[in-house]
């Protein structure tokens, strides 16, 4: 597989870091294309109501794979700003009535350092619940902060992005109920891959990006239960009833629309065709590379998601080495400053350090093939080999 616009002549590209981005789906992308001159959505003439029909039959697509009503969904540019206006809520619902924000050691950034942001600006107080060594947070933990009875908020999300590990929310949201604290889950990652139902899950606020299932970036939606308490994050305009205000990425959301109807059509042909090329990347390495490990509790993963440490070789050198073999996967590290600070999500997980540095994330998406696993099984053995060769002379 590669990803054709992306593709020069004679260049090969195998896509395996869709939990990254996934690469639009081909009925979108052609949406995209043929509706670019579309008009303001909020404008009354013909043109700018066609736009607006463009923008509800979009929300009607997020609402069916989201599992919500279409009134629920308010779009925004993704999840990130999601994220920042459901813990914006509850700083304004924290300084109304104090309390505190409880979330988890392996939320996204957009979670993660917002949090911290709000410490250090407004001294807005938050825990996280730790996560056990496959990854999965720690229920009991979770109802110790909760029994405290001052979380004003609980977001824990559905998946995570590093690992792929799927998250007791359901549980989680019914513990957070009973203790008075409102609930959102972050549903990027479980979109189109694992089960996800906004209404039977009884979640107060939940946060996806279209980008994540085969729809244009830019477009993402927060699910706020109708009565919940909200509060907009962009103010100014009328746009989405006054819940977010700003001219209306009509195309991109027509867009996401189609590729949301697409995720939710195909969750289960997919889900069962992506396990089962992950299990054959798994046996494969396995079987032709020595001392590795996988990261996560196997039993919980989405269908897609693959983590793998690979002892005593760092895992940016693996990346590159791949991409000279035009492979395209992640690491956990983020790159700040110079300095490569290994994943927090594996970190938390119990994860050793050094397993940490070495670790890849491989994640599939629909246009991989068992091609693109026969080729990664070929290329990735002897870049190991040669990598850890060269770590071992370098000790010596
Ligand atoms: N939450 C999770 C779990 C994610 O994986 C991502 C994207 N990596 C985000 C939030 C943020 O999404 P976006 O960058 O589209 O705003």
């Amino acid at each position: 597989m590669a990803i054709e616009s992306e593709k020069n002549e004679g260049e090969r590209f195998t896509y395996l870091d869709n939990n990254a981005t996934t690469p639009m789906l081909e009925q979108a992308r052609i949406a995209l294309a043929e509706r670019l001159l579309d008009g303001n959505a909020s404008s009354m003439y013909a043109l700018g109501r066609k736009s607006k029909a463009f923008v509800e039959d979009a929300r009607k697509g997020f609402a069916e794979l989201l599992g919500c009503v279409p009134d629920d969904v308010i779009f925004t540019s993704g999840a990130t700003e999601s994220n920042d206006t459901v813990l914006n809520i509850a700083k304004r619902l924290i300084r109304e009535k104090g309390g505190r924000i409880l979330s988890s050691a392996i939320e996204h950034p957009s979670i993660i350092e917002t949090l911290k942001r709000f410490e250090a600006d407004d001294g807005v107080e938050y825990s996280l619940c730790p996560v056990d060594g496959g990854g999965r947070i720690i229920v009991s933990e979770l109802e110790k902060e909760l029994v405290k009875g001052d979380v004003v908020l609980t977001s824990i999300m559905a998946a995570n992005n590093e690992t792929g590990v799927i998250q007791p929310i359901s549980q989680a949201c019914d513990l957070a109920h009973r203790h008075g604290s409102l609930f959102h889950t972050d549903a990027t990652q479980i979109l189109g891959k694992g089960d996800f139902d906004f209404n039977a899950g009884g979640y107060d606020y939940a946060s996806c990006s279209a980008h994540k299932f085969y729809g244009p970036k830019g477009v993402g939606a927060l699910v706020v239960r109708s009565g919940r308490p909200y509060y907009p994050l962009l103010t100014g305009g009328h746009q989405e009833g006054g819940r977010r205000s700003g001219t209306y990425n009509s195309t991109c959301a027509y867009a996401a629309g189609i590729a949301a109807r697409a995720a939710k059509a195909d969750i289960r042909s997919e889900a069962g065709r992506l396990a089962a090329l992950r299990d054959r990347l798994r046996e494969g390495l396995l079987e032709r590379v020595p001392d590795i490990s996988f990261n996560g509790n196997p039993d919980y993963l989405v269908p897609n998601t693959l983590n793998v440490s690979f002892r005593n070789v760092e895992g940016e050198s693996i990346l590159l080495m791949l991409d000279f073999e035009g492979i395209c996967v992640s690491t956990g590290s983020a790159c700040a400053t110079g300095s490569l600070e290994p994943s927090y999500v594996l970190l938390a997980s119990g994860t050793p350090i050094e397993d940490a540095h070495s670790s890849i994330r491989f994640s599939l998406g629909r246009e991989n093939t068992g091609e693109d696993i026969d080729y990664v099984l070929e290329k990735l053995p002897p870049i190991i080999e040669r990598l850890r060769q060269i770590s071992t002379r370098g000790r010596k």
